[in-house]
């Protein structure tokens, strides 16, 4: 059942909605799309119970085709979907180093069963001195080996100008925790038609970070998957905190696919496992792990980098995991 807000819906009434939901179990999404503001949920609420709120406007008991596909988004690539019916594993090296490293770790990684391959070659490193990725040529690379191999290409796009480019070499494009507030890039991500990751700010809140996310879909591009990769805090002992609650919340706030980055929210190889199968437990419908077929040789991050065994021993428990929220893995 799908519900349209009235215009003038007060945040407290929203709040009176949403606990006589939760009291009952129900579960729901909110959802904006323009001025409108839809609450999806599985379930019927009774007649009498509309009309308790006033603010209620309209009641659409079977979701037009086009409201359906709005209220759930399914991201569908090469073949693969990404969704909240299933479970989606993105793995790959920080930095695209050379197309012979690159090669090695993703045909490694199909071997696995991984479809979908990552690497930067443009990077945003918190020091000028750090390495900053090998740009375009890293971009050549990506394309031909995806196309090789037939796996999707995931990268980060760092700049505006950078678009064209991303465009005609990237299969979905990130959005790093560094640029999620620029939402001159997000607007002109929302005018494209590839999909898109969108990263949480480092120091940013659930609601900035959903907002962020309707700068992209304010441009016609729904195709928008969440990222959940850790926020400051004061415990130094991770890179990062992992926020896990941010998986359900987000769940709740958006129509989107959410998906955990366990390697910058840990900093540490160690904690990749019980993070990742952490997040699949909490309903996250994916993971973005930095893995490498000899993680020694990374130029970059390569402390949070797992190997190909470790990756092996993550994947094979998260079927039994993933069941519990009925995903397909
Ligand atoms: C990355 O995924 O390569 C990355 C730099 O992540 P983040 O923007 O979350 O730090
Ligand atoms: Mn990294």
């Amino acid at each position: 059942m799908l519900i349209l807000l009235d215009k003038v819906t007060s945040g407290k009434d929203f709040k009176e909605l949403a606990r006589y939901l939760d009291n009952r179990g129900i579960e729901f999404f909110v959802w904006k799309d323009g001025m409108n503001r839809f609450v999806g949920m599985a379930g019927t609420l009774p007649q009498e119970d509309l009309e308790r709120f006033p603010f209620i406007e309209r009641v659409i008991e079977d979701y037009p085709p086009e409201i359906e596909r709005l209220a759930e988004k399914r991201i569908e690539i090469k073949g693969r979907t990404i969704s909240r019916d299933s479970f989606t594993v993105i793995a790959g090296p920080c930095t695209i180093d050379s197309r012979e490293e690159l090669y090695r770790t993703a045909t490694a990684l199909k071997e696995l069963g991984i479809d979908f391959l990552r690497g930067g070659a443009y990077k945003l490193r918190s020091s000028p001195h750090s390495y900053q990725g090998i740009g375009k040529e890293g971009l050549l690379y990506m394309k031909e080996i995806c196309t090789e191999l037939d796996l999707v290409s995931v990268s980060e796009i760092i700049s505006i100008e950078d678009l064209p480019l991303m465009l005609e070499y990237i299969d979905i494009l990130t959005v790093g925790t560094r640029n999620m507030q620029n939402y001159r890039l997000l607007s002109a991500l929302g005018e494209t038609s590839k999909p898109v990751i969108l990263k949480r700010g480092m120091a940013c809140s659930i609601k900035e970070w959903v907002l962020a996310s309707e700068y992209i879909a304010r441009g016609g591009n729904k195709q928008i998957i969440l990222c959940e990769r850790g926020i400051r805090t004061f415990e130094n002992s991770t890179r990062n905190t992992l926020d896990i609650s941010a998986v359900p919340i987000v769940k709740k706030m958006t129509p989107y696919p959410v998906i955990i980055d366990p390697s910058h929210s840990s900093g540490r190889r160690e904690l990749i496992k019980p993070l990742a199968w952490a997040a699949a437990g909490a309903g996250a419908d994916g993971l973005i792990i930095e893995c490498h077929h000899r993680p020694d040789r990374a130029k970059c991050d390569a402390q949070q980098k797992i190997d190909i065994t470790q990756l092996k021993e993550i994947l094979e428990k998260l079927p039994q995991i993933t069941q519990l929220w009925s995903k397909k893995f």
